[in-house]
C-alpha cells in the first residue's frame, strides 16, 4: 500500500552523513527542506547535491523546498552565554547595546525598532513562549520589562509579541540574498516565513522568478495577521504551512488545534497543499519513540486532511532522525485506513472552471465509486495531479511526465507519486495508452486485471491540457 500523506524532514548536522541521509530515504522521506535560518550557503548546496545523487540512485524524485529565514526578531548574546532569569525579576531589551553585552539586566535585540512596536502590559514570549516577560515601560530604544516566567535565558533566542502586530517586513536583507541562492540551486519550493499578506507573497515571487526561479511558494502561517488574512495569503501561494512554532506563540497554544484544521480545510477547497509542522515527534529528538499523544498529533493531522506532515529539529538535530520518519510513515499509514479520509464530498456543488479540473474531477469519482486500483496521469505541469489529489481517496495516483521539474514538484501532493516518463511522443493514442500501462506494470503497481483510469491531453505537450479520461482493463 502507498502512503498518501507525504513526510518532509529537515536536514542538518544528523542528516549529514551519508548513510543517515540513505536511511531517511529508504525509510520514505518524500520532500527535504533547507532550513535557510541555519547555517551558509554552501552548506545547502552540499546537502542539496547529496539528496540529488540519493534520489537518482534509488529512482525516485525527492522535492526540494528552500525555507527562507524571514524577519524572526530575536534577542543578541550574553557575554556569558546565558543567564536565568526569576519570576519578579527586572530585565530590559535593549536596542542599543553591543551584540554579546547581555548580562543578568539587560540584553541586545537583531530588530532595533522593536521598542516603537511594544506598549506597557505587552506580553513578550522568548525561546518559543518557554519564558514571559510583560512589559512594564518603553524608553527610548529600551523595554523595561518584569519576568512573568522564568528559565534558563541563552543567546539569540526567539521573540515574538502574543496577538501579534510586530512591523518587521517579511523579507528582509538576508532573505533577498538567499532568493537569489535558491533560484540558483532551482529548488522546487520556497518557503516565505512571517508574512503578513498576499502583497509579501507576490514580492518574494516576484523576486524569485527575477532571479531565474521556478519554485513554487509556500506561505508559511505563523503570525496572528497571517491568520486574519489566511484567505487572501492563501490564493497567492502554491501551499501553505501550518507553522505551529511561531504560530502558537502569537495565537496561544489553545488556539492552535482550530486554526491548523480551518487552514487546511481552507487550503484543500482553494486548491492548494498544505503541510503541517512543529513539534510532531519533538520527544523523539531524544528518544527513539515518540509519545502517546505525538502519535495522535500526526494522525489528527491526516485526519484533518493535510498534504504533508513536517519533521524540523528531530531529522536536523535528533539523535535518532530515521527512527522519527518510520514513526511518522506507520502512523500516517494506519490513519489513512479510517473510512472518513478515503472518501470525499468535495466540491460536489461546485462549478467547474477549466476542462482539466473537470477531468480530474470526473475521474476522482468515477475511481472513488469503481473498483479502481490507480490513476496514471501524463501531465506536463503537473496540474491535473493537483486537482485529483484535493479529493479524499484511497486510489494511488501516478504522474506520469517527462518534466523532471514536474515530478519533483508533485512530490508535496497527497497521494500523488512522480514517475519520470519520456516516451509517448510520436505515438498514437492507444500505444500511448499501452505504454503509461506497462510502466505501471513493470513497477509493480498494477497487475493484469486491474481497472486503471488514464488521463491524459492530445499529446501536444500543453501545460494544463488534460482532456481526456479512460477506463482500461489491464491484459
Ligand atoms: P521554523 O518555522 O521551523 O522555520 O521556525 C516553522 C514554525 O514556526 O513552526
Ligand atoms: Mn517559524
Amino acid at each position: 500500500m502507498f502512503r498518501r500523506t507525504k513526510i518532509i524532514a529537515t536536514l542538518g548536522p544528523s542528516t549529514d552523513d551519508p548513510k543517515m541521509l540513505d536511511k531517511l530515504i529508504q525509510a520514505g522521506v518524500d520532500v527535504v527542506r533547507l532550513n535557510f535560518s541555519h547555517e551558509t550557503s554552501e552548506s545547502h548546496q552540499r546537502r542539496l547535491e547529496q539528496v540529488r545523487q540519493c534520489a537518482d540512485a534509488i529512482g525516485r524524485p525527492i522535492g526540494v523546498i528552500a525555507d527562507l529565514q524571514g524577519p524572526k526578531i530575536r534577542i543578541e548574546g550574553f557575554s556569558d552565554g546565558k543567564i536565568t532569569l526569576n519570576e519578579g525579576d527586572k530585565f530590559i531589551l535593549d536596542a542599543t547595546i553591543p551584540s554579546n553585552a547581555g548580562n543578568q539586566q539587560r540584553v541586545g535585540i537583531t530588530y532595533k525598532p522593536l521598542p516603537k512596536d511594544v506598549r506597557h502590559a505587552d506580553t513578550l514570549l522568548l525561546d518559543d513562549g518557554r519564558i514571559v516577560l510583560e512589559v512594564k515601560k518603553v524608553i527610548d530604544s529600551q523595554i523595561h520589562c518584569g519576568v512573568v516566567v522564568g528559565g534558563i535565558l541563552s543567546n539569540c533566542k526567539g521573540i515574538n509579541r502574543q496577538g501579534g502586530g510586530l512591523s518587521a517586513n517579511a523579507l528582509t536583507h538576508k532573505d533577498r540574498v538567499d532568493i537569489a541562492t535558491a533560484a540558483a540551486m532551482q529548488v522546487d519550493y520556497m518557503a516565505v516565513s512571517f508574512p503578513r499578506s498576499a502583497e509579501d507573497i507576490h514580492e518574494a515571487r516576484q523576486l524569485l522568478q527575477t532571479a531565474g526561479g521556478k519554485a513554487g511558494i509556500i506561505a508559511k502561517i505563523e503570525r496572528a495577521e497571517a491568520i486574519t488574512n489566511h484567505e487572501e495569503i492563501i490564493k497567492a501561494s502554491d501551499a501553505i504551512m501550518v507553522a505551529r512554532g511561531d504560530l502558537g506563540v502569537e495565537i496561544g497554544d489553545a488556539n492552535l488545534p482550530p486554526a491548523q484544521k480551518l487552514l487546511i480545510q481552507k487550503a484543500r477547497d482553494l486548491n492548494k497543499v498544505v503541510i503541517t509542522a512543529t513539534q510532531m515527534m519533538e520527544s523523539m529528538i531524544e528518544n527513539p519513540i515518540p509519545t502517546r499523544a505525538e502519535v495522535s498529533d500526526v494522525a489528527n493531522a491526516v485526519f484533518d486532511g493535510t498534504d504533508a506532515v513536517m519533521l524540523s529539529g528531530e531529522t536536523a538535530a535528533g539523535k535518532y532522525p530515521d527512527k522519527a520518519v518510520k514513526a511518522m510513515d506507520r502512523i500516517c499509514r494506519e490513519a489513512e485506513k479510517q473510512p472518513t479520509v478515503r472518501v470525499s464530498d468535495h466540491r460536489i456543488t461546485n462549478q467547474f472552471g477549466r476542462i482539466d479540473e473537470a477531468v480530474a474531477m470526473a475521474t476522482m469519482y468515477t475511481a472513488n465509486h469503481l473498483n479502481i486500483t490507480a490513476i496514471a496521469a501524463l501531465t506536463e505541469s503537473g496540474s491535473a495531479p493537483l486537482w485529483m489529489s484535493r479529493i479524499n481517496s484511497a486510489i494511488p495516483i501516478f504522474a506520469l511526465s517527462r518534466n523532471k521539474s514536474t515530478c519533483s514538484k508533485v512530490t508535496l501532493y497527497k497521494g500523488v507519486y512522480p514517475i519520470e516518463f519520456e516516451g509517448v511522443f510520436g505515438m498514437d493514442t492507444l500505444q500511448a495508452n499501452q505504454a503509461m500501462i506497462n510502466e505501471l506494470l513493470q513497477r509493480g503497481a498494477i497487475s493484469k486485471g486491474d481497472l486503471v483510469i488514464i488521463t491524459k491531453g492530445d499529446l501536444k505537450g500543453i501545460a494544463g491540457g488534460t482532456n481526456l479520461m479512460k477506463i482500461v482493463c489491464v491484459d
